[in-house]
């Protein structure tokens, strides 16, 4: 079991991702349960991991 970094709570390895927050200009690098993620997904300052397809 592993932390959520965003409500602290306690999950199994395998529902956590990293995201990657930027503050002022800095990645921040942080595993995020699935509630969060969602959470994370609708705001513009965190990202996946995973290479998006850019335009
Ligand atoms: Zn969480």
């Amino acid at each position: 079991m592993e932390k959520c970094s965003m409500c602290k709570k306690e999950f199994p390895v395998s529902a956590l991702k990293e995201m990657v927050q930027i503050i002022d200009r800095k990645a921040y690098l942080d595993k995020y349960c699935p509630v969060c993620q969602a959470v994370a997904g609708n705001n513009p300052s965190y990202y996946y991991l995973a290479v998006k397809k850019a335009k």
